[in-house]
This record gives structure tokens, C-alpha cells and sequence, in this order.
């Protein structure tokens, strides 16, 4: 079942001003439940826009969006819920951080929400161990922390919600070589635990290629193409011609997913090579 699916979708800003634009337009997507699905496009392609459409941040100009077959616009207490449902992290997430010690602000999301004083302590607990923070950390100020863990603290926050969709904008931006690693192969590890559903937007080929099952390529406010790995990157070349780079590993990597191979480390390891 299609757990996320937009029809006609179109967004203008500023619209009926000179600066009217169409920043996405007329997308027309099916999610099936369970996928970790990687988004990736130029600056401007209509990523951000899309993402936040899907938990009802921004409002469409024309079309549709449904979550679990219903409409997320169609009531407000519909749209409350899908803003839960759907947790989103953007960018650069560490600067939302506020609160002096770690745990309370985990807990801030959740609390919100109505939870119980015992169901708060287990949503951080777990929302912890998701991202591979010890008990040691929950009375720490994230301000103590380096930047990785501190953004690992921001994303416990949206998982201690339960998304039953968690969506990350560009989650290992700024980040070295390690702390992407760590935040990517927590996100993989995320999503086969949980098995929800999870949107990754990425400016890598590499690492879409490497963790997702889906990939969403936008060009222009458009849907260029969505599809498996394999399916995706046999189209390198159309791919090349809007302007994206698809690395020999990437292409190498879908070739092998191709012929049988499940998709993962020892794949990659193999494309690598
Ligand atoms: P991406 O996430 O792929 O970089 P965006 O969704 O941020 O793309 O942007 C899509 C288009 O919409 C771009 O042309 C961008 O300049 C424009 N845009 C984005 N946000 C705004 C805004 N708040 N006001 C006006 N135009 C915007």
C-alpha cells in the first residue's frame, strides 16, 4: 500500500506577486510503505518543498497530498496528526536545540504530544538508542556535545514522536567523513529495526546508492524519475544530461544490484573494489 502519494501537486510562491514561482509542479508520486527512499536533484529542484508538503508544513497551490489514503488538508485535526505522523528533520536540525540537558530535550516533542510521564521516559530511551546515544548523555547540555552528536540529539527528538514517516533533509550536511557514516549507517539501522518508511534528501549519488531501495530524482519542481536503484542509475546517462554526476562506483554499484546481488555493504564493497 501506497503510504504516501501526492496527485497534480503544485506549489507557487509568492504567488499572484512579480516574483511568483513554481517551485514544484504537477508531482505525481506512489511511497509504498516501508521504503527508505532517497531524494536527490540540483539546488532548487524542489526537494525542500516537496518534504514539507508531505507532513502539511506548507499547503499545495493545486493537488493533493495523502498520507495512509486520507487527505492530509481535509480537516485540521487531520493535518494535527499528520504533522506527527510524518516527522520531519531539516537542515542543520542542532540549531532547533533549546533545552539544558539532553533528555528534556527529546522529551520536548513527545510531551507535547500528551504522553505519559512513563511513556515520555520510554520514547527517550528509545529514541536514544536509535541514534547510539548511551544513558551517560541524558543529563549532558547538548551544548557540551560535537556537532555529530548534538545532531544525533536533534533527530532522536522527531524519532521520540513515532513517525510512522521520518524524513531527513540532507542529515549529514557539514559533517566529516565519519560523522556520516555514523549518522547514515544509524538511519539504515533505523530503518530495518523499525521498518517505517524514511525519505532521505541527499546531494550524494553514492550514498543513495548505497542505503536506499528508492530513488526519487527531481529536476526543475519535477519528477525526473523514481524507482529501485538498479532501475534509477541504468538511466546514468539521462541522468548525467540534467546535469547530475553519477560516479563509475554508483553505476557500478546498481549494475551489481542488478544481477541479484542485495543491495548493501557487501555490494558496495565490491563496487569499490
Ligand atoms: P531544493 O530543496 O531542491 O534546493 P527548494 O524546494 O528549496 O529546492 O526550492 C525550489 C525553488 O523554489 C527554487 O527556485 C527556490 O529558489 C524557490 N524557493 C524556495 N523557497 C522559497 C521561498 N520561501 N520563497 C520564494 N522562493 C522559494
Amino acid at each position: 500500500m501506497a503510504i504516501i502519494k501526492t496527485e497534480h501537486l503544485t506549489h507557487l510562491y509568492g504567488k499572484g506577486t512579480p516574483f511568483e514561482k513554481a517551485a514544484i509542479h504537477d508531482v505525481n508520486l506512489e511511497i509504498e510503505e516501508g521504503e527508505l527512499v532517497g531524494v536527490i536533484g540540483h539546488t532548487g529542484s524542489g526537494k525542500s518543498t516537496l518534504i514539507q508538503h508531505l507532513n502539511g508544513l506548507l499547503k499545495p497551490t493545486s493537488g493533493h497530498i495523502y498520507i495512509d489514503d486520507t487527505d492530509i488538508f481535509e480537516n485540521t485535526q487531520i493535518l494535527q496528526k499528520t504533522r506527527f505522523k510524518v516527522g520531519l528533520v531539516f537542515q542543520y536540525p542542532e540549531y532547533q536545540l533549546f533545552e539544558e540537558t539532553v533528555e528534556k530535550d527529546i522529551a520536548f516533542g513527545p510531551k507535547n504530544l500528551g504522553f505519559t510521564e512513563e511513556q515520555i521516559n520510554e520514547a527517550v530511551s528509545h529514541a536514544m538508542e536509535c541514534v547510539g546515544l548511551s544513558d551517560k548523555f541524558r543529563k549532558k547540555s547538548p551544548f557540551e556535545l560535537s556537532g555529530g552528536q548534538k545532531r544525533r540529539v536533534a533527530i532522536a527528538g522527531v524519532i521520540a514522536m513515532r513517525p510512522k514517516v521520518l524524513i531527513l533533509d540532507e542529515p549529514t550536511a557539514g559533517l566529516d567523513p565519519k560523522g556520516r557514516d555514523t549518522i547514515l549507517n544509524l538511519i539504515s539501522d533505523y530503518h530495518r529495526a523499525e521498518k517505517n518508511t524514511v525519505l532521505l534528501v541527499s546531494h550524494s549519488m553514492e550514498d543513495v546508492a548505497r542505503y536506499c531501495s528508492k530513488v526519487l530524482v527531481m529536476n526543475q519542481g519535477s519528477v525526473f524519475s523514481y524507482g529501485t536503484v538498479a532501475e534509477t542509475f541504468s538511466r546514468a546517462d539521462e541522468i548525467e544530461q540534467i546535469g547530475l554526476s553519477v560516479p563509475q562506483v554508483t553505476r557500478l554499484f546498481s549494475l551489481l544490484s542488478k544481477e541479484g546481488f542485495e543491495a548493501g555493504e557487501e555490494v558496495y564493497t565490491i563496487a569499490r573494489a
